[in-house]
């Protein structure tokens, strides 16, 4: 399918000198997220996922409907103070500043099979912290699925070689 018909650029967004990818048209076609949302599970299938991970807010809408399709579990991964029990954090570096990153210590069993879902791979910071936690809690990350990859901002390399990834739509 031809998903970058449904991804609207919008310049300037949320501050100029940034081109942002906007992905509701995309959610907004039945068809087209059906599809999208079908190829993750193939792709969860293939690395033999047992539960989802999922960055707030955006790997919600992909993590959700894969882990409900396979009858598996949804993690969600959270900025902090929006977890209401115990937490694992990382803390990671933007361009200004820096993020926090929380999952609940027991959304992770030792050894779980883990798929980390997210609408958009760029600098990999976010998948990156998100793959530091799961190894904390005593998971196997066994693969990161986006819609997108910004290929210029190279995410691959945080991400390592060894996990695989799946991306149905990329920018270079
Ligand atoms: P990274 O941590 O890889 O630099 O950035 C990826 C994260 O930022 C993702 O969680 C994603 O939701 C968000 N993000 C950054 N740029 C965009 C964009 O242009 N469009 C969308 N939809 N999300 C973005």
């Amino acid at each position: 399918m031809d998903y970058k018909k449904y991804i609207a650029d919008i310049e300037g967004f949320p501050k100029e000198g940034i081109l942002f990818r906007d992905i509701t048209p995309l959610m907004a076609d039945g068809k087209a997220f059906h599809t999208a949302c079908d190829e993750m599970i193939a792709f969860a299938k293939e690395v033999k996922a047992c539960v989802i991970v999922g960055p707030e807010s955006r790997g919600f809408i992909f993590g959700c409907p894969v882990a409900y399709q396979l009858g598996i579990g949804f993690v969600p991964v959270r900025k902090p103070g929006k977890l209401p029990r115990k937490t694992v954090s990382v803390s990671y570096d933007l361009e200004y500043g820096s993020n926090e990153l929380h999952v609940h210590a027991d959304g992770i069993t030792k050894g779980q099979r883990v798929l980390i879902i997210d609408d958009l791979l760029a600098t990999g910071g976010t998948v990156r912290a998100t793959m530091d936690i799961v190894k904390q809690l005593g998971g196997e990350v066994v693969g990161c699925a986006f819609l997108i990859e910004l290929k210029d901002l190279n995410g691959r390399a945080a991400i390592g070689a060894q996990t695989p990834v799946k991306t149905l739509i990329s920018y270079e």
